[in-house]
């Protein structure tokens, strides 16, 4: 009998729960994993990109009753690994703060398993930050502690020295449940620390929905409770703390706060969407009602064709499946209905000839105007509007359609539509989202309609929706602006 060689095992930091806080190290080791155990605490999202064979389990620690006990946890972790399998054991924040992580690589030394530690974004730093408050600051603070304790209040304080931590000359920050709030700010008045002193509490910081408040020690518990933080928060304590009042800066970078949407494109195209909307502090909802299915197809030599017009970055990326040189495309003008298709032509080495102004086939048709044209090829989707060949036929040219994938339903499932439903907006980029996500989810009603363009648009009216917002400019980042424009026109 042969020994298994044991898997690598790697304490991964998941950041304090924005994803794009999360390192590029994290998603590396995320999407080479064969299993990743994971914490309640980590980024929403933060598995999207894990393989999809690889066995993802919550060993989350929060929440009445569920709580995985930390023996089960490594336990998992050390069989996993000793099965010869990678284990990525991510958890929130950093693994090595509060995080238990060093128990767990002690364990893996135990059991002879390689690790790897990959420290993350600690709450501590990143939520403060997220609320306008420098841990450290010159002339202000030279030093910061980190401090944790029992979350249950049941359970006796071994591990606190309050006069010694009253006396700490530098800023307080504390990982611990808001009900522990009066004791801690009793306890350092009693040490000594003005009643004055400034306090921040950050709840969920770095998520879409971070809330925080400013106060003293004299006040912040009573704030807190008015306030109804919950956890998980982290609270500051010292000078640095009243810089929140000058220095936040979240509420502007975030103009979606709070604000729920729903994306219905293809999964593979959602996430440069979703991550636009998140980084403005939306919450997103991922019901995707359309898939993209290759098609298989015969690219013909391209020697005879004097335009080749792409009408989406899906062609672009089918196309080159099947086109491997991408000289292939040298003598011929070649355009882009819009920078999204552009963007994936340079992709492959190509800068687009013509792109029109507008990304819609009209617009495309106008920018061609001048172009002499004898003999097209459009390789788009099965189902698309004809307006483009149509055109080139209209000036005489001989158009061949190549058609290189088809678009069909992706089933939703009861909870993605619901919650699809009950967002705020709900995004279509293209008519068959559209129609696709009306047949899964048997209406429209509910959210805000927001359509990237005419023809997305008209697919909503066929339906008997008007759509709420049209993007002026037809691409994602378009229709980001334009929802942006709403919410904010909803507010004012
Ligand atoms: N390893 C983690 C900390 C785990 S202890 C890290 O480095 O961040 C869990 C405590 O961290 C919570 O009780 C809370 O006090 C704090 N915490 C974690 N994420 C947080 C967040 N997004 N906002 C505020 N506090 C957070």
């Amino acid at each position: 009998m042969t020994e298994t060689t044991p898997g690598t095992a790697y304490l991964v930091g998941a950041g304090p729960g924005d994803r794009g806080l999360m390192t590029a190290r994290a998603l590396e080791l995320i999407a080479r994993a064969d299993v990743v155990l994971y914490d309640k605490l980590i980024p929403e999202d933060a598995l999207s990109g894990a393989r999809p064979d690889a066995e993802l389990v919550d060993v989350g620690k929060i929440g009445g009753g569920r709580q995985v006990p930390q023996e089960t946890t490594t336990a998992l972790l050390v069989e996993h690994a000793l099965a010869g399998k990678d284990v990525v054991r991510l958890k929130g924040g950093d693994p090595f703060v509060f995080g238990r992580g060093g128990e767990e690589a002690q364990a893996c030394a135990a059991h002879g398993i390689p690790f790897q530690v990959v420290p993350g974004v600690t709450a501590g730093i990143a939520a403060s930050a997220y609320a306008g408050v420098p841990v450290t600051q010159r002339g202000v603070a030279a030093a910061v502690a980190f401090v944790t304790g029992h979350e249950d209040p049941a359970k006796p304080e071994t591990q606190i020295d309050w006069p010694a931590l009253a006396a700490f000359p530098g800023t307080l920050v504390f990982y611990m449940g808001v009900r522990q709030l009066p004791r801690i700010a009793e306890q350092l008045v009693a040490g000594g620390r003005s009643p004055e002193e400034p306090v921040a509490v950050v709840e969920r910081g770095t998520y879409g929905d971070q809330r925080s408040i400013r106060g003293t020690l004299a006040t912040i518990a009573e704030d807190a409770a008015v306030a109804e933080i919950k956890p998980p928060s982290i609270t500051v304590i010292g000078p640095v703390a009243a810089l929140h009042d000058e220095l936040q800066w979240l509420d502007a970078a975030r103009p979606l706060a709070g604000v729920t949407v729903a994306v219905t494109r293809a999964r593979a195209q959602a996430s440069a969407l979703a991550a636009s909307l998140r980084a403005l502090g939306a919450g997103v909802v991922e019901a995707p009602s359309i898939r993209i299915e290759p098609l298989e197809a015969l690219v013909p030599p391209l020697d005879p064709y004097d335009l080749v017009a792409f009408t989406s970055p899906n062609a672009v990326s089918r196309f080159f499946d099947l086109v491997h040189d991408a000289r292939d495309l040298a003598g011929q003008t070649v355009a882009a209905i819009g920078p999204g298709t552009a963007r994936a032509l340079r992709a492959h080495g190509i800068v687009a000839d013509v792109v029109p102004p507008r990304s819609i086939a009209e617009s495309l048709v106008e920018a061609l105007e001048g172009v002499a044209i004898t003999k097209a090829l459009i390789p788009r989707a099965e189902e698309a509007r004809d307006i483009l060949p149509a055109a080139l036929e209209g000036r005489g040219a001989t158009v061949d359609v190549l058609p290189l994938y088809r678009t069909v339903p992706e089933p939703l499932d009861r909870a993605a539509r619901d919650a699809a439903l009950g967002a705020r907006y709900a995004t279509f980029t293209s008519a068959s989202s559209v129609r696709f996500f009306h047949a899964a989810a048997g209406t429209l009603d509910g959210p805000r309609l927001v359509s990237i363009g005419p023809a997305t648009s008209a697919a909503l009216r066929e339906l008997g929706h008007e759509p709420d917002v049209e993007a002026e400019v037809h691409t994602p980042d378009g229709l980001v602006a334009a929802l942006v424009a709403d919410v904010a026109g909803a507010r004012a």
